[in-house]
């Protein structure tokens, strides 16, 4: 059982190998994280509207649902916050941790076929090691929301994120923060942060290579061209995309 303390746990080996996949290579496709994290926030809504219609009262019952996106220039941080389920110490590890083993084997050997494939397929490109190494990689950006391990996209941007959390429901109403650097390990911690009221907010801050993300209209062009169809209104910096 996962308990709350500020001692490092590894991540399982298998995330450790797609977040190496992930830190390490070139990118033409990384907006997709943004897509990743909208999508878990919109899930997270979907469950928490799931339960209310069931008849069970969340924390906060006239709290709207909604994803919130937020950029501050000068720390150079993105944030995504919800008012959804929210998650447990114990889910935070479980979730973000541990769980996506066999996500992440499907996905290692997809990635591991598909560079077979092309080098196979690749004679007289040799020379372009480069560009074919740029290509391979931005199919994994594309597949990766499949195998339950999008959340991990945000390290192709990052290099430290933190999800705060506080659960809709439960006796327990204290917030606690997930802390990674995407390399091997990550904490969980309690939280004196008022913010959540509830749900989660995940932070990111942003690599000096993925600055553009920044920029509200790179933000809200990702959004318009993967997250168009998200039930549960979108703001970034307080305007609705
Ligand atoms: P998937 O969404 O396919 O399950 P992800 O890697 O995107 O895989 O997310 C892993 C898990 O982390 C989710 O299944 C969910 O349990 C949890 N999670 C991620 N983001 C949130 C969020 N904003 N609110 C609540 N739970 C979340
Ligand atoms: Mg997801």
């Amino acid at each position: 059982m996962a308990e709350a303390g500020k001692k490092p746990r590894q991540f399982r080996a298998e995330v450790r190998k797609v977040l190496h996949i992930l830190t390490n290579s070139l990118y033409t496709n990384r907006e997709i994280f943004l897509r990743e994290l909208i999508s878990n926030a919109s899930d997270a809504l979907d469950k928490l509207r799931f339960r209310i219609n069931r008849g069970e009262s969340p924390s906060l019952p006239d709290l709207p649902l909604e994803i919130r996106i937020t950029i501050d220039k000068d720390a150079k941080t993105l944030t995504i916050a919800d008012t959804g389920l929210g998650m447990t110490a114990e889910e935070l590890a479980e979730n973000l941790g541990t769980i996506a083993k066999s996500g992440s084997e499907q996905f290692l050997a997809d990635i591991a076929a598909e560079n077979a494939a092309k080098a196979k397929s690749g004679n007289g490109r040799a020379h372009e090691d480069d560009a074919e190494g740029e290509e391979a990689v931005a199919d994994a950006a594309n597949i990766i929301g499949r195998f339950g391990i999008g959340f991990y996209s945000v390290f192709m941007v990052a290099n430290k994120v933190t999800v705060t959390s506080r659960p809709a429901f439960g006796e327990d109403s204290s917030a606690h923060t997930w802390t990674s650097d995407g390399l091997g390990t990550y904490t969980v911690t309690q939280s004196e942060d008022a913010e959540p009221a509830r749900g989660t907010v995940i932070k990111a801050w942003l690599k000096d290579d993925a600055e553009e993300f920044l920029e509200k209209f790179r933000v809200e062009s990702a959004i318009r061209k993967h997250s168009a169809f998200v039930p549960f209104p979108v703001f970034v910096d307080g305007e609705q995309a």
